[in-house]
């Protein structure tokens, strides 16, 4: 006869909402630091620090990316975003979108993670850049500069 184990079957999965280290705000109130941070448990967690490196994470980055593009593959422009509109769209390709943007933004910061780069830091660095490269009195209304008279 078996002996009985003192052990439950099944380990009631930690959700973030139960997860000791990991605050859990809505909406854009959340920071990267702590969605950073939710992602380093949930790798350390598993022990899977060893896939995420940073080939890997780049490589899953991209391939995310393709499956949020995916979704979109054979839409019309108006066919997507009357499927995307948030008050009369259709609620599970809505949530698909969701779903694979959170796999995109999950990958990067794993990869931050990976590489230790500030992602807030590096934005505000990123966007100095684009502001420079990209003047709106030049392009305004357009993306290309060389339609701005003064570059031509
Ligand atoms: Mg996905």
């Amino acid at each position: 006869m078996r002996k009985k184990s003192s052990k439950p079957l099944h380990r009631t999965p930690q959700t973030a909402a139960s997860h000791p280290v990991i605050p859990r705000h809505s909406g854009d109130k959340v920071t990267l630091g702590e969605l950073r941070e939710m992602m380093r448990a949930f790798v350390q967690e598993r022990a899977w620090n060893k896939y995420h490196v940073p080939r890997n994470l780049a490589a899953s980055v991209s391939i995310e990316a393709g499956e949020l593009l995916e979704l979109f593959q054979w839409l019309t422009p108006e066919e997507a975003a009357s499927k995307c509109d948030p008050t009369r769209g259709d609620l599970a390709f809505r949530q698909a979108v969701g779903e694979e943007m959170c796999d995109v933004l999950m990958y990067i910061m794993s990869l931050a993670n990976s590489v230790d780069i500030d992602l807030g830091t590096a934005i505000y660095a990123k966007m100095d850049k684009n502001r420079a490269k990209y003047p709106p009195a030049e392009v305004r209304g357009h993306y290309d500069r060389r339609k701005n008279p003064a570059h031509r």
